[in-house]
């Protein structure tokens, strides 16, 4: 009778084990959009497959030599024709980072200057605040604001 008992909690305790997971609501995201590869790194892996059928054709003997250069040629400029535009969209990509930080940082310098940006935590407010609406630090009144002249007489 024990015994039956000690194999039931057994198996409860295997299903328990098995379907913890589903039951903690833990799941893999089915997005890689980040390990996408682009056209231009589809186009270069799939060149580059193809010159390796064409190498291992020539090496069996299934393809002439003829046929070998042409298609061997053909192939390797469309690989390296796929390469450069991996290469170029790579760079692009990381030279337009920084001008992103670039703007951020002439943004965050120009709301400065007229004192919508707070000074204590770098918040942007709107203009003619007279305190942070998110740390709640005076705003510096603008010094050489471009159209807020300072004129604080509209307040409530
Ligand atoms: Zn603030």
């Amino acid at each position: 009778m024990s015994v039956v008992v000690g194999t039931v909690l057994l198996v409860v305790a295997v299903i328990f084990f098995v379907l913890q997971p589903m039951l903690s609501g833990r799941r893999a995201s089915l997005h890689r959009e980040m390990d996408e590869p682009t056209e231009a790194e589809s186009r270069q892996r799939f060149a580059l497959l193809a010159l390796r059928d064409v190498e291992y054709d020539h090496a069996t003997g299934k393809l002439d030599e003829v046929d070998y250069r042409v298609l061997r040629g053909e192939l390797a400029a469309e690989a390296l024709t796929a390469l450069e535009r991996v290469n170029s969209e790579a760079a692009a990509r990381l030279s337009g980072a920084p001008s992103g930080l670039e703007d951020e940082i002439a943004r965050l310098r120009s709301g400065l200057r007229s004192g919508t940006t707070c000074a204590a935590c770098g918040s942007g407010n709107d203009e003619g605040s007279s305190f942070c609406a998110y740390c709640g630090a005076p705003l510096r009144a603008a010094a050489g604001g471009p159209s807020s002249h300072g004129s604080p007489s509209g307040t409530a």
